[in-house]
């Protein structure tokens, strides 16, 4: 009973979450796209445009900088992740 169960080929999947790298100090999030790449949010202060909330993708390379709302950022970089298909550049 159940002996086919046994007979079962294993395979190695590999880990869909696993980070690309660490995150440095200055990511505030980290989203993870389809492909299994990150995009990461970051806090920017400039001179003349105040504080923004810049994001990149790590895997398509697309990059957004003129939020100055963090919840704005989120949303959008979210929303990339949600639909990129891109895998990690560098695994
Ligand atoms: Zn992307």
């Amino acid at each position: 009973m159940l002996a086919f169960l046994s007979r079962r080929k294993e395979t190695t999947v590999p880990d869909p979450i696993a980070p690309q790298k660490p995150a440095t100090p200055e990511v505030l999030m980290r989203f993870l796209t389809q492909g299994g790449a990150t995009v990461e949010l970051t806090k920017a202060v400039r001179a003349g445009r105040g504080t923004t909330y810049p994001f990149e993708c790590l895997g398509c390379g697309y990059d957004f900088d003129n939020y100055s709302s963090i919840v704005d950022a989120r949303e959008f970089a979210n929303e990339h992740a949600e639909k990129c298909r891109a895998m990690p550049r560098h695994a």
